[in-house]
């Protein structure tokens, strides 16, 4: 399969049509954003490391009844993905209090959350990506209310999987984002799942293991990703 027409370039991926109507190819860069494209930098290995652990774990989802939208690898940096027509909503789990939870609320970061707390967000670098709840997405018509409840089930599912398999390795999975799509008169997760959307903490040392070394210029942002993947086993070579 090879790369058609580019479709969208996003922060960190890019999209490309293929010669499936129904499939895409994604393409994982090493480009590395936060603060909603405020600071960027090129991390040698991240695009491999990234479609490499995203492609891990949407198998490990689907393993366990998850439908995503995820094919096959097709290089190290690529991945083939069914085309989503995508929700534009976020959809943010927290297991601990870290991130911009504190800076809203006040409370001390770090303080397990339980239960787990669910947000919205809606996509849109533009206005910060701004929290959101099921009455602003039912009045504007982004997702409706079966699909509303499809996510928040769906999300709080992936979370029961993915902390399990975290915690088996000696981490904490503090809270990711999920994104989903519609297909064929459903919805799957879609995306991606890496370091550059969750936060992964050693569970004795705390130290950060994701995307928030690069926020915090803490140094060896590709390296944490690459433990991450060594501990719970992505075959990365
Ligand atoms: P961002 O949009 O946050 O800058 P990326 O660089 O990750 O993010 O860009 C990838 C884009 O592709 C996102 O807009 C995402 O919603 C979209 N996308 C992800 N999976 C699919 C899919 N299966 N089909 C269509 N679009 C997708
Ligand atoms: N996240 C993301 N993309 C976004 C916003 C958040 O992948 O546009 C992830 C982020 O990596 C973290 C979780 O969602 O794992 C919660 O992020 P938070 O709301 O704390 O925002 P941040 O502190 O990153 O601004």
């Amino acid at each position: 399969m090879q790369r058609g027409e580019h479709l969208y370039a996003g922060k960190a991926k890019s999209v490309y049509l293929t010669d499936s109507p129904n499939l895409l190819i994604m393409h994982f860069r090493n480009d590395t954003s936060a603060f909603d494209g405020e600071k960027v930098a090129q991390l040698d290995r991240k695009g491999m490391v990234n479609n490499k652990f995203s492609a891990f774990i949407m198998q490990k989802l689907e393993a366990q009844g998850i439908k995503t939208h995820f094919e096959k690898l097709l290089t190290d940096d690529e991945s083939v993905v069914k085309k989503l027509d995508m929700i534009p909503v976020e959809c943010v789990v927290r297991n601990i209090a870290t991130g911009s939870l504190c800076k809203r609320l006040g409370v001390e970061d770090g303080i397990d959350l339980e239960p787990p707390v669910f947000e919205f967000f809606l996509k849109d670098d533009a206005r910060h990506d701004p929290m959101v709840n099921e009455y602003h997405i039912r009045a504007f018509g982004w997702a409706t209310d079966q699909e509303v409840e499809f996510m928040k089930a769906t999300t709080f599912k992936v979370n029961d999987v993915l902390w399990q398999l975290f915690k088996e390795h000696d981490m904490l999975l503090v809270d990711f984002k999920l994104e989903y799509g519609r297909y064929d008169g459903e919805l799957l997760l879609g995306d991606e799942f890496t370091p550059d959307g969750c936060r992964i903490w050693d569970v004795a040392t705390r130290e950060k293991l994701d995307k928030d070394r690069f926020r915090r210029n803490l140094g060896g942002v590709v390296e944490a990703y690459e433990e991450v993947a060594h501990r719970i086993g992505v075959p990365l070579d």
